[in-house]
């Protein structure tokens, strides 16, 4: 595919999705704050730009992977942000999770500089990402997501297109508040189950064939039993989703009682220096007291 794509952002996320394009024969220009992160890409083949205006330029396809709102204003409209840089005519992705109430606002930006916008959060992980399996939750119109469908595919296994811009973002709230209070609800149930005189791993082996059972469920179970927390999900990054699910969910006049009772649980874990292990280690400070 010969495709000038940009991605800024190379977390455990963007990493593996730069990693996906370069596979797939994309030309591929790449910016993080921390440019350090970028080495092993850069001798893959990307080049890497100091800024993200210079890392949009001449890009047909710009991708943002950036940990939260601020971020993303700051890498998109900042004084050197991509909008600075991208060309009339472009398609910038914001792949990030983060507020519909921004993507709303970003999309405006771009529409001023002539370009097309999709939000596509992602669903899958770090392992996800590197494999270029990721399921990609697409809100935008038809013509901007078929022109960019060959470079999403190189990073998915899967892309859903679910209405107008902001569809994908509200979509991805709804998904991580639910494995926000399945994480949060599973820290509390291990907790029970260690000081309960059970086996844990008699118990954890019938929750995960029963009823509870999920793949997150697996997954998470398993790190807080090894106290397994290298990162696949940064902790900090939950309580942001639980947020924002919360702030989303009220306009629709729903109150997330769970996601507040779930992010009290993540900002606890946050507060006692869990902050940047994987969301599994939200077990600790309950297993502390
Ligand atoms: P991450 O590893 O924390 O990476 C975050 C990226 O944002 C890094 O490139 C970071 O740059 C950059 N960044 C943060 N603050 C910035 C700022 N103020 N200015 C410029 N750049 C900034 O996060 P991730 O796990 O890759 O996740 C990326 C996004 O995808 C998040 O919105 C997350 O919620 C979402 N997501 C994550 C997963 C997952 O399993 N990890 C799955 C689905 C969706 P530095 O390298 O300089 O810090």
């Amino acid at each position: 595919m010969r495709e000038n794509v940009a991605i800024l952002g190379l977390g455990t996320m963007g990493a593996g999705m730069a990693a996906n394009l370069l596979k797939a024969g994309c030309s591929l220009t790449v910016y993080n704050r921390t440019a350090a992160k970028a080495q092993a890409l850069v001798s893959a083949g990307a080049r890497l730009e100091s800024t993200p205006a210079k890392a949009a330029k001449s890009a047909s396809v710009v991708i943002g992977m950036l940990a939260d709102d601020a971020a993303s204003r700051e890498v998109w409209t900042g004084t050197n942000g991509a909008l600075k840089g991208v060309e009339k005519g472009a398609t910038l992705i914001e792949s990030s999770t983060v507020s519909p109430a921004w993507i709303v606002e970003l999309a405006g930006f771009a529409a001023k500089h002539e370009a097309e916008f999709l939000d596509a959060p992602v669903t899958g992980s770090r392992a996800q990402a590197a494999a270029g399996q990721l399921t990609f939750l697409v809100g935008g119109n038809d013509r901007a997501l078929e022109a960019v469908t060959p470079v999403l595919k190189a990073m998915s296994k899967e892309i859903v297109h679910l209405g107008p811009v902001g569809s994908g973002a509200k979509m991805k709230l709804i998904n991580n508040f639910l494995c926000g209070v399945q994480v949060a609800s599973l820290a509390e149930a291990l907790t029970w189950i260690e000081r309960s005189g059970l086996d844990p791993q008699k118990a954890l082996s019938i929750l995960n064939s029963g009823a509870p059972a999920s793949p997150l469920f697996a997954a998470v179970s398993e790190r807080m039993t090894n106290h397994n927390y290298a990162v696949n999900f940064l902790l900090r990054l939950m309580t942001k989703d639980m947020l924002y699910a919360q702030t989303e969910a009220a306009t629709c006049n729903v109150d997330l009682k769970t996601a507040k009772a779930a992010r009290s649980l993540f900002e606890e874990a946050v507060a006692k220096g869990f902050g940047e292990q994987d969301m599994a280690s939200v077990v600790e400070p309950l297993r502390a007291k």
